[in-house]
């Protein structure tokens, strides 16, 4: 079972009473994880609960403590179940949450195996937490995050509250995820939080990112700062940027709005020709379409609308965990008539995984009457897995690889691909445009699904088949 979450950690040196901070954080991170969510307060057993966070804590309970962490799950493999939503306790000596995906995890069973009995399903989180038991038996926490640094491959992000009322945040020495720091001063708070959008959500000031391969403690000291593994190459994921990462959020410098907007305008100028209006498909392309209509001149008009009045009908379609309810939340859009009847429309998406979503969203715009679909896409073909933590871990399912292959010729893709989905013209960026309109270098993105390259994580894995991931986890 492997995650890509949300995470936050506070420490309140005045005293207050964090929980109600930390739900607004997991709130404002709904995004990254819809599944399960978590807390784990000072003084406490971790309190875990499937479905969406709460406004307010409703528990018999009082949970309350100046120190504490939370999670939020999407879970790339794995049930949805409680047993597995996390923060999870270890031992009596600490809480564990993570957003990643560890690639070695048949490295660290064995490892582990001398003194546990590990189940095969163990959530590679729960392995983390179990190794860092081990290692603290006989080192302090910094020597145990460096040799824990040495092992493990992948990424990660993790956040930890010891027995000792210090809360721990860690970003892997690759920084596939984001990670940041900031200082909440109604509560004289500082925090750690998977991306920045939790820092405007409750008011508080950024103090920095987490740098790849640095620890970061929260404690009654305030802040401080630790090395446990060599810099290294940065990997940011490139995925973050189009579509996981919260458009308000800036990871490492870049806001992800900008990026957005940017990769708009670069595929304006790449696939310009016709269409009386641009629509975005709900919510990421909206910056994307907005670039592409300042740069066209074809009208911005909004065609497909989330239906937010329904039950489930703001949820993200793409991090639901079976391809059934993938569906249902894309059925919930809906096309808004008077906009596209009649009309020849550009649309545009951040990405085509299986394809299942865009199928449904282009018969959702021929029924209400659009004369010919042109479709742009932010991303490049995704024809690789990921194993860095997000949810397209087999190589069949990935629509470019199935219906192109190897195929180098964008123009053939374009061609292949548009015709299955059924859109007039289709037009995906490439590794150019993306890299240009995140506006880093190249050699410090991860772009392993677009290129098949994993020296990221040292070579290429043995690609599974969901049913063989299924026997595994
Ligand atoms: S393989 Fe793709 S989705 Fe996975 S970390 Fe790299 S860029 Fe992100």
């Amino acid at each position: 079972m492997r995650e890509k979450c949300g995470i936050v950690g506070f420490y309140s040196l005045s005293g207050a009473n964090v929980t109600p901070l930390i739900l607004s954080s997991l709130e404002a991170l709904q995004h990254r994880g819809q599944e399960s969510w978590g807390i784990a307060i000072e003084g406490h057993k971790p309190y875990r609960k499937l479905g969406l966070v709460p406004d307010v804590l409703t528990t018999k309970r009082r949970i309350v403590g100046k120190v504490g962490i939370g999670h939020v799950r999407y879970s790339t493999i794995g049930r949805t179940t409680l047993e597995n939503a996390q923060p999870i306790q270890i031992g009596n000596k600490f809480s564990i949450a993570q957003n990643g995906t560890i690639v070695n995890f048949d490295t660290l069973q064995n490892i582990l195996k001398t003194n546990f009995a590990i189940k095969s399903y163990e959530s590679d989180t729960k392995l983390i937490g179990l190794r860092l038991y081990q290692l603290l038996k006989e080192s302090e926490w910094l020597e145990a995050f460096t040799q824990i640094g040495k092992e493990l491959l992948g990424s990660y992000c993790l956040t930890i509250l010891n027995n000792r009322c210090e809360v721990y945040g860690i970003r892997d020495p690759r920084g596939f995820r984001p990670l940041c720091i900031g200082w909440h001063e109604p509560s004289s708070s500082y925090l750690i939080a998977s991306e920045s959008c939790v820092l405007i959500a409750i008011g508080a000031e950024f103090i920095r990112d987490v740098e790849p391969g640095e620890v970061v403690k929260l404690s009654k000291d305030g802040f401080q700062s630790f090395r446990f593994a060599e810099r290294v190459r940065h990997y940011h994921c490139a995925f973050e940027y189009t579509y996981f990462a919260h458009p308000s959020s800036c990871i490492d410098g870049v806001c992800v709005y900008k990026v957005r907007k940017n990769i708009g305008r670069i595929l304006a100028k790449k696939y310009s020709g016709w269409g009386d209006i641009v629509i975005p498909v709900p919510d990421s392309a909206r910056p994307a379409a907005l670039g592409y209509s300042e740069v066209s001149g074809i009208t911005f008009e909004e065609g497909l609308m989330k239906d937010r009045y329904r039950k489930r009908g703001m949820m993200r379609s793409f991090i639901e965990p079976t391809q059934t309810s993938r569906e249902e939340i894309v059925k919930k859009i809906i096309p808004i008539t008077h906009n596209v009847e009649g009309k020849d429309i550009v649309m545009v998406d951040d990405s085509i995984v299986r394809g299942t979503s865009s199928k449904i969203i282009v018969k959702l715009l021929k029924r209400a009457g659009a004369r010919r679909i042109r479709m742009v896409v932010t991303f490049p073909p995704i024809r690789y897995p990921c194993y860095m933590g997000i949810d397209f871990p087999t190589q069949d399912e990935l629509l470019a690889y199935k219906l192109c292959g190897e195929e180098s010729d964008i123009n053939k893709i374009n061609e292949i691909v548009g015709a299955e989905i059924g859109v007039d013209q289709l037009g995906y960026n490439d590794i150019e445009g993306l890299v240009e309109g995140i506006g880093l270098p190249k050699d410090e993105l991860c772009l392993a699904c677009v290129t098949g390259d994993y020296s990221c994580i040292g070579g290429k894995p043995k690609f599974r088949s969901r049913e063989e991931l299924k026997d595994k986890w």
